[in-house]
């Protein structure tokens, strides 16, 4: 079955992803900058108090994730990827205790209760509890994490995939927005280059030409990881986009319609005109 998208909807959820590239060194190693985190966190805030229940924050892994990532290893043992779910949690932490201090009601949540796969291969989610918080104008937390696989192993789910949670009653009502240290997809070998302006999640391939190689420290394939994800989100109907965050930003647009969205800022838009 597939239905027409409804261009300029205002998104009723919206799921912010805070890459881990702009509050921790994924190629140095060691922790989270806790004064980076806290300036995000200050605009993570801002957005979810001007619309109290519509926010989700998931954050991404960090160096600490993606070392353990690179640990995981299912041909010697299928249940390895259980190790991330100590550095995530330590990173959800973080948010939600700098969130705490903000007056934010965060709350972590793990993801491999609420998300995996049937033995059947299709995918089992379990957002009701996300929605009960967000009932209660709570902020919830996601991250990557582990999650059961249909043979009953565990794999990693990165925190781009994360937001496959949400996604399913109204298709149309979400969009997610992954901030990170480039402005979008870059067309060109640095960051002084054009940014891809839409990408249709119907063919994320299109982009195969424009990734730059990936370092061996990131254990989630970096933008190559990011587009394929969001791009499985967007052909269910959600409207997902990559742009880049700042230490000083102001997140208010991101509820706006992209079209009015401000002039000077780049992003790239994944999305589809029929979800299926
Ligand atoms: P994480 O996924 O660990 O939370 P993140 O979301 O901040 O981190 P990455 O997954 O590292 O970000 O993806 C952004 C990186 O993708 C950039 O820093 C850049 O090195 C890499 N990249 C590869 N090809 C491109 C491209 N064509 N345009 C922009 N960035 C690219």
């Amino acid at each position: 079955m597939s239905a027409p998208a409804a261009p300029g909807r205002v998104p009723e959820l919206l799921v912010l992803k805070v890459g881990g590239s702009l509050f921790s060194d994924k190629r140095g190693g060691g922790g989270t900058d806790p004064r980076a985190v806290a300036d995000y966190a200050r605009q993570v805030r801002d957005l979810a108090a001007a619309r109290p229940g519509r926010v989700v924050l998931v954050t991404g892994g960090g160096a600490a994730c993606h070392e353990v990532g690179r640990t995981v290893d299912p041909a010697r043992d299928p249940w390895s990827a259980l190790a991330l779910t100590a550095p995530a949690f330590a990173v959800r932490w973080e948010w939600t205790s700098q969130l705490r201090r903000l007056g934010v009601r965060a709350v972590p949540l793990q993801l491999t209760g609420l998300y995996g796969e049937h033995p059947d291969g299709t995918e089992e989610t379990h957002p009701a509890a996300v929605r009960r918080l967000l009932a209660e104008h709570a902020l919830p937390v996601l991250s990557s994490d582990c999650a059961l696989t249909a043979d009953g192993t565990l794999r990693i789910v990165s925190s781009d995939e994360a937001p496959a949670l949400l996604l399913g009653e109204d298709p149309y009502a979400v969009r997610i927005v992954a901030l990170t240290d480039v402005p979008g997809v870059l067309t060109g070998p640095d960051d002084t280059s054009p940014v891809l302006r839409r990408l249709d999640a119907a063919d994320p391939a299109a982009a195969d030409h424009l990734l730059w190689p990936t370092g061996s420290w990131d254990a989630t394939g970096a933008m190559r990881g990011k587009i394929d994800a969001l791009a499985a989100h967007a052909r269910r109907g959600a409207q997902c986009v990559i742009t880049r965050g700042g230490r000083t930003g102001d997140l208010g647009h991101l509820f706006d319609p992209l079209e009015d969205w401000p002039e000077h800022l780049p992003y790239t838009e994944i999305a589809t005109d029929r979800i299926v």
